[in-house]
């Protein structure tokens, strides 16, 4: 049954209070990667949402993002693509700027990531406000890819990250 998969994944997330600042509860999905039913559970959960879709690409936005779009890309025998912070990737890049709290910061992916009209699955850990999320969906538009949606473990509504995807289907295994 679903609903006790997602009751026994939503266990193994542990809320650390004012990380990595106070008045912030980080969800530390670390507990979770170490018990592999767990890890195993929330591939199978968004395996299954996205099987008729076949995505032909998963990007995994750093670095927690890699860990569940890896694992996911095997599972589901696509791609894996890394989209990570400026200047840590080696081949030439298309980068994006995005809003945080304070400031900006930018992400990039290999221009040669995936092939245009690629059927694309954005993955990451969690959202928040979905800033990150947004400049990874952006890229990927604007490198060519069918952009299939946005997967995350974590969701916190009250952060209303959706809203800033509007446009893209999102979907997390759990939302706070
Ligand atoms: P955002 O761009 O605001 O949606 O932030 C999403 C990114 O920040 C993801 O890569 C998350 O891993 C990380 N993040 C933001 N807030 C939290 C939180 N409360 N707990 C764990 N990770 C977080």
């Amino acid at each position: 049954m679903i609903d006790e998969r997602l009751a026994m994944i939503a266990k193994t997330i542990r809320d650390v209070p004012d990380f990595p600042k106070k008045g912030i509860v980080f969800k530390d999905i670390t507990p979770l990667l170490a018990d592999p039913t767990a890890f195993v559970a929330s591939l199978d959960v968004l395996a299954e949402r996205y099987a008729s879709d076949r995505p032909d690409v998963i990007v995994g936005v750093e670095s927690r993002g890699f860990i569940f779009g890896a694992a996911l890309a095997a599972r589901m025998t696509a791609s894996f693509v890394p989209v990570r912070k400026a200047g840590k990737l080696p081949w030439d890049s298309v980068s994006m700027e995005y809003e945080l709290e304070y400031g900006t910061d930018v992400i990039e992916m290999h221009v040669d990531a995936f092939p245009k009209g690629a059927k694309v699955l954005v993955i990451d850990d969690l959202i928040a406000t979905g800033g990150t999320a947004w400049a990874t969906c952006e890229l990927v538009k604007q490198q060519g890819g069918e952009l299939l949606g946005a997967a995350f473990v974590v969701e916190l509504g009250f952060l209303k990250g959706r809203e800033r995807l509007a446009g893209v289907d999102v979907f997390s295994v759990l939302t706070y």
